[in-house]
């Protein structure tokens, strides 16, 4: 389909390029959809709802964990001590205009064996909580340049056996871009394993298409997906016949989940999360204790409370539907685990 964008010139869309369009932008219009009188805040880092996430929203509920998620509050203008804007320092350790000058833009190493590429800085929602939320990408983002170096860096270093995209959202960039990318990884002796990092397919399930499955089955590398998932309310029907036709394309799926104040901080919410995730054919893997970004402080649950809620997870869950609680502290060689702990 051909659309005539606000400054006129026409582009080709599909339908889940359409749904991401027609994403809801401002606090009026959310607040209208769910018949609720919503505060409008100022903020750098601006609203955006998709539509099918808005659709498994409770109508009149200001409390709705999917709402919360995604609404932004005063609280975000709020400085708290030890919160920064960058607090997994990694514009340190990201090329050209980081600490690292010999690796190229965007394209990140925090551990041994796998890199990982912020592929853009675009996503479909914009969640209050998200540690990349003051991340220049506009510095970090590959030009065409930058992606050819990114791919010889990762041919020349045999220690690599996986790339991760990761963003923003990898699955905002179209399916041709994907493609080319994905055989040029797999035409790299060394690299076994693409991995992507995406709240797309639960967003917008239509992102799940055609042209997305055609490349994912026909790939010669091991394929993970990490979906971003915390709540069960964000698992629908259509996120189930989604997540079914990744599977059968020979995707492997995980899922990480964010631990939120309010929103999934409770020992019922995180047994129905895993139980929901299982359903849609995903395994929970991380459950994240928040990193301190600026402007989500009011999301932070302590870590006595996270760990007394694994606890309850343990004793509720087969161990496959546990998640491991991690906390991710820069400079270290791997997630730290905090449960046991
Ligand atoms: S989808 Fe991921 S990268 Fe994008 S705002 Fe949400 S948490 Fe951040």
């Amino acid at each position: 389909m051909t659309i005539i964008t606000s400054s006129g010139s026409r582009v080709q869309t599909n339908g889940w390029q359409r749904v991401l369009q027609q994403a809801i932008r401002n606090t009026r219009e959310l607040g209208d959809a769910l018949g609720l009188e919503l505060p409008e805040t100022g903020t750098d880092f601006g609203l955006l709802v998709p539509r099918p996430f808005l659709s498994r929203m409770k109508p009149g509920d200001p409390r709705d964990p999917l709402l919360l998620q995604v609404l932004i509050q005063e609280a975000e203008n709020v400085s708290v001590a030890g919160y920064s804007g960058d607090p997994l320092q990694e514009q340190a350790a990201t090329g050209e205009t980081g600490l690292q000058p010999d690796r190229p833009r965007g394209l990140l190493q925090k551990y041994q064996g796998r890199v990982l590429v912020v592929t853009t800085g675009a996503c479909a929602i914009n969640c209050r909580y998200c540690f990349r939320r003051h991340f220049p990408y506009q510095d970090y983002q590959p030009d065409r340049r930058a992606w050819e170096q990114i791919i010889a860096q990762i041919r020349a270093d045999s220690s690599l056996t996986e790339v991760i995209l990761s963003g923003g959202d990898p699955l905002v960039m179209n399916d041709r871009f994907l493609a080319d990318l994905a055989a040029q990884l797999a035409g790299i002796t060394h690299i076994t394993t693409l991995r992507i990092h995406t709240r797309l397919p639960v967003v917008i399930p239509q992102r799940v298409c055609d042209e997305l499955i055609a490349w994912i089955s026909t790939l010669p590398l091991q394929v993970v997906i990490v979906t971003h998932i915390n709540h069960g309310n964000e698992i629908d029907s259509d996120v189930i016949t989604a997540m079914g036709r990744l599977a059968q394309a020979g995707a492997t799926l995980l899922n990480q989940s964010v631990l939120l104040k309010d929103i999934n901080d409770d020992a019922d919410t995180l047994t129905d999360l895993s139980q929901q995730l299982f359903k849609a054919g995903i395994l929970p893997y991380y459950l994240h204790l928040l990193d301190p970004v600026d402007g989500a402080a009011h999301f932070d649950t302590s870590e006595k409370r996270a760990r007394a809620l694994m606890r309850s997870l343990t004793s509720r869950l087969p161990g496959y539907l546990v998640p491991r609680l991690v906390r991710e502290v820069p400079g270290t060689d791997a997630k730290q685990l905090r449960f046991p702990g």
